[in-house]
């Protein structure tokens, strides 16, 4: 026996039937967490021990009450985090999904992450329901900037903190926790959630609102539940299929079955 051989062997029998499922639904709905970026480098903040998360806690830190009431302290730890996210590059897991919509089956992305990574792999029809570190806005007059210019804004200042042109820090375009989720991206990933055959589900545990409830949306209305991911989920019962190796992997095995 050859133990790759046979793992290698299960991987193709999931990978054909998560192709069929594809091939035989109208409208595929992408939903990614954490899991999709980590081959590209990023931690997943929810894992224990990585790097930049070890040393603070994050839901206490990137928290929108921090931010009003001590911007440079919000800075120097977000900052952080946008200097790592700067020379991030998509991986072949976003790159499938990416040449899944080109070939018209796939209808969007919705993604928990923030990290514009399926922009990058040239996604169009793209929900990211925590917001994305693409545009800073002013919280004061409504002015928005990209990260370039944010970026260099931050560097420039005594305190390092990106400043408006009317002197409010500025607010990156994600979702700080203590804050509510952005509403037109939350209806528009039920609306698809509800309308897909298949919610194909990337590289997230599906534990946090808003993304824990899409896959029985899209259940209730009668659509199917198809899961890439190594964690366990509250769905696994509900899907017609479970992939649990390697990401890229699994889904570069899915493409060439397609
Ligand atoms: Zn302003």
């Amino acid at each position: 026996m050859n133990p790759t051989r046979s793992s290698a062997a299960t991987r193709s029998a999931g990978a054909d039937r998560l192709a069929g499922l594809i091939r035989e639904s109208d409208t595929v709905v992408a939903l990614t967490g954490a899991g999709i970026s980590v081959p590209s480098g990023i931690p997943d903040f929810r894992s224990p021990g990585t790097g930049l998360w070890e040393k603070v806690d994050p839901m206490e830190v990137a928290h929108i009450d921090v931010f009003r009431s001590d911007p440079a302290r919000f800075w120097s730890f977000y900052g952080e985090r946008f200097t790592a996210l700067r020379d991030v590059r998509p991986n072949r897991a976003h790159l499938v999904l990416a040449e899944l919509e080109r070939r018209g089956q796939l209808a969007a992305v919705i993604t928990q992450n923030i990290d514009m990574l399926h922009r990058r792999a040239g996604t169009r029809e793209l929900i990211e329901v925590h917001g994305s570190i693409e545009q800073a806005q002013c919280p004061g007059c409504g002015t928005q900037l990209p990260l370039e210019e944010t970026q260099a804004r931050r560097d420039s200042d005594p305190e390092g903190v990106p400043r408006c042109d009317c002197g409010h820090a500025l607010k990156p375009g994600v979702v700080l926790f203590g804050e509510l989720l952005p509403q037109l991206a939350l209806a528009r990933a039920e609306e698809l959630a509800e309308g897909a055959d298949l919610l194909l589900c990337v590289g997230s545990s599906l534990e946090v609102y808003p993304v824990a409830s899409l896959p029985f949306i899209t259940r209730a209305a009668g659509g199917r539940v198809a899961l890439v991911t190594r964690s366990g989920t509250p769905v696994d019962h509900l899907a017609e299929v479970k992939l649990d190796g390697d990401v890229v992997d699994e889904l570069e095995a899915v493409l060439s079955a397609l």
